[in-house]
């Protein structure tokens, strides 16, 4: 798997899936533009890889913002010279920015925002980065889906669409973007430990049935870390990756690959 001077962007990187992928790209030899809403754990991650070895730098973007993604990509083309992977990580759940979640009680500004931020930002992204990823010789866009793109879970239903939508404007872009040599894939996370996971779990009625509902589906008997999924990005931007297109490759521990739950194999609680 190789990523040396390759030239990331990261979205929503300061945290969790999308911090994992930078130190991982880094420490690979890839040059990581790491952007988020937080600035402050976002440069404290970009000088972590700095002092490790590293080449990365930090650059604030919210991706529902325009402007400030048309910023980001001029910026992140300025540092490198240009922009070979576009990993679009930001991402939202509903649970993070209200407690209403039913079809009843949920209001129209919470189903946009999550719209806003999951969706929107991924064309927005994509397409300020466009310009820059035309003119690089091993270009692909790498897109956050989930397994609710898939499947349907509680609570979920604007994170749940938009995820959907993710997967099928993966395949959209793929085509549009083959005259350009740029591959546009989608990898579906299960439950993998991050603050997302844990302020989903917060917001739960019960939060251990929860757990159990999240992990007593995976094959592979734990949550998934943060580490598993950086692998996949860094092999789907690789050199070893380049007759891989518009795929949607699940990365789940194995929960959609069958009805059940842990139980039934005498395997007891997930941890
Ligand atoms: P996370 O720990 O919450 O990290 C997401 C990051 O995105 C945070 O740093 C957050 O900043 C940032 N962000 C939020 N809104 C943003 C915006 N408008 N513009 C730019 N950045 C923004 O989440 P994660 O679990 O690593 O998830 C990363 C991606 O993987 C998401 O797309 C998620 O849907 C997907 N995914 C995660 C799981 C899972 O189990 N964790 C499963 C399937 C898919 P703030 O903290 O400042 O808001």
């Amino acid at each position: 798997m190789s990523v040396n001077g390759l030239r990331f962007v990261i979205t929503g990187a300061s945290a969790g899936i999308g911090a994992g992928t930078a130190k991982l790209a880094a420490s690979n030899g890839a040059k990581v533009v790491i952007s988020d809403l937080n600035d402050e754990l976002g440069e404290a991650l970009a000088a972590e890889i700095r002092d490790a070895g590293g080449e990365a730098i930090y650059q604030h973007c919210d991706v529902t913002d325009e402007e400030q993604v048309q910023t980001l990509m001029s910026v992140a083309a300025d540092a490198y010279g240009g922009i070979d992977i576009l990993h679009n990580n930001a991402g939202i759940h509903e649970s993070m920015i209200s407690q209403e979640l039913s079809l009843e009680t949920m209001t129209r500004e919470t189903f946009e925002k999550v719209v806003s931020v999951n969706l929107v930002g991924v064309f927005l992204c994509s397409k300020y980065a466009l310009p820059y990823l035309k003119e690089s010789d091993q270009a692909s866009i790498i897109n956050a889906g989930s397994t609710s793109s898939i499947a349907g879970y509680p609570n979920c239903m604007a994170y749940g669409s938009t995820k959907g939508a993710v997967m099928q404007l993966t395949k959209n872009l793929a085509v549009d973007l083959a005259p350009h040599s740029i591959r546009v894939n989608c990898y579906c996370p299960g439950s993998i430990h991050t603050q997302m996971v844990d302020k989903f779990l917060e917001a739960a009625a019960d939060p251990q049935a929860m757990l159990n509902t999240m992990t007593m589906t995976h094959l592979i008997p734990r949550m998934g870390a943060p580490k598993d999924v950086a692998e996949l990005v860094c092999f789907l931007a690789s050199e070893q990756s380049q007759f891989i297109n518009g795929v949607v490759w699940l990365i789940d521990g194995g929960s959609l690959a069958w009805r059940g739950t842990l139980d039934i194999l005498g395997m007891g609680a997930a941890q």
